[in-house]
């Protein structure tokens, strides 16, 4: 299906602009670009996992239906190897990327646990904390998705650049799961509106993320605020010089599982377009966007002003298009997402905030009109295609 223009006379007020202040630019590493052009592969099934059933947990029906409900009729790889060890307690580090199935593999078995104690009258409650907001409502969504509200259960998002007053007021009512990020979860527990006294479990996700954007005074101090025994649950894609020492303080005895999962980019046929000089990249996307193949893509851009000039050039061309970047306010940037999500067909102008966390499966092509940072940002881009075993496309433009 070709990728289709918004007609111009559409009312919906799909692109405002932006007018606060960018930051100033660092100095980019240049990339090797051979790591820009990698051919899809084909990827045989694991087959001994398959011999795996969600029944070896004895899990509530109410998760056993809303697996069944969602397709998922045997765990993943992480899935297996973390949901005995958590169901039995232990503290975890799990080293493992993101679209492993990785969420699932901590909310599964948390969900069963809270609800077995909650039939015993006790109240535990599980800390979930993300690096980013989006990461975050990822998280939330997935929650809910197991049906909570049948297992009587109830979960509160506290993040960064949602209202603050209305998250103190649903914090009034008990939870179960409080997901959020670290610097939202550090001011409500100074207000007094969040109360750990129940937490029995603290999950961090995408902890070498979060360590690298600087938040460990946040998480070591949430952490030491939840008293008593606890069980810790680390995510991370590496162990590093930043992520060890939080795992040697908070988490000495943690039974270690690693997943060599297959790198999400084994999905994604790769290649990079070449910028000649008087070229505008621009116009490369502007016809790229056109091909038939090209039915939801998103845009990578480097800077929050590029992105709104870019989109905004794109929707004057008429296509389907909204933008996202960290200056945009909570709100706007959960109905981008949600819009995002719901098109058949579209295109998404975005920074780095989107290269994470995103899960949509429908998503055609990344497109990297600036080069990534990093090698690790590009990885993380290029995931937000070939999801949920489609195939997908990443291209990037290359102005050297
Ligand atoms: P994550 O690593 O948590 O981002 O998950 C990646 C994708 O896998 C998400 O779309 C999940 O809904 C999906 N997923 C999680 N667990 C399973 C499972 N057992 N079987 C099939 N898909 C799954």
């Amino acid at each position: 299906m070709p990728f289709s223009r918004r007609s111009r006379n559409s009312s919906r007020p799909y692109f405002r602009r932006n007018s606060r202040p960018t930051k100033t630019k660092k100095k980019e590493k240049v990339l090797d670009e051979t790591i820009y052009t990698q051919a899809a592969q084909e990827v045989e099934p694991k087959k001994e996992l398959d011999q795996v059933n969600f029944d070896t947990y004895s899990l509530s029906s109410t998760i056993v239906k809303a697996l069944e409900y969602r397709g998922f009729t045997s765990p993943t790889e992480i899935q297996t190897k973390t949901i005995p060890v958590i169901l039995e307690g232990s503290d975890l580090v799990a080293i493992s990327q993101t679209g492993s199935g990785k969420t699932g593999s901590f909310l599964i078995p948390l969900l069963h646990r809270t609800k077995e104690d909650q039939n015993k009258n006790l109240n535990r409650g599980a800390l979930i904390v993300a690096p980013t907001r989006e990461l975050a409502l990822q998280i939330d969504k997935e929650l809910r998705a197991f049906d909570l509200r049948k297992l009587g259960l109830y979960s509160q998002t506290c993040i960064g650049g949602a209202d603050i007053r209305e998250q103190m007021r649903r914090l009034r009512k008990p939870n179960h799961f409080i997901i959020g990020t670290p610097g939202r979860l550090v001011d409500l527990v100074k207000r007094e509106a969040l109360n750990l006294s129940n937490i029995k479990t603290v999950v961090l996700d995408e902890m070498d993320r979060m360590l690298e954007m600087g938040f460990v005074e946040d998480i070591t101090w949430l952490i030491e605020q939840i008293k008593g025994s606890k069980q810790s649950l680390f995510f991370s894609a590496t162990v590093n010089k930043q992520v060890e020492p939080v795992l040697k303080k908070f988490a000495p005895n943690a039974t270690y599982v690693t997943v060599n999962n297959p790198s999400p980019s084994q999905f994604v046929e790769q290649s990079a377009i070449k910028v000649q000089q008087g070229q505008s990249k621009l116009e490369i996307i502007s016809e790229y966007l056109e091909r038939d193949e090209v039915v939801k893509a998103i845009i990578f851009i480097n800077t929050k002003s590029e992105v709104e000039k870019v989109a905004n050039n794109l929707a004057r061309q008429g296509f389907e298009v909204d933008y996202l970047h960290g200056d945009k306010s909570q709100g706007a940037r959960t109905r981008t997402v949600k819009f995002f999500r719901r098109i058949r067909s579209g295109v998404l102008v975005a920074t780095d905030v989107a290269a994470r966390g995103l899960d949509i499966s429908d998503i055609s092509h990344v497109i990297n009109y600036d080069e990534p940072k990093s090698e690790d940002d590009y990885i993380h881009r290029i995931g937000r295609t070939g999801r949920a075993g489609r195939f997908g496309v990443a291209v990037t433009l290359l102005n050297r």
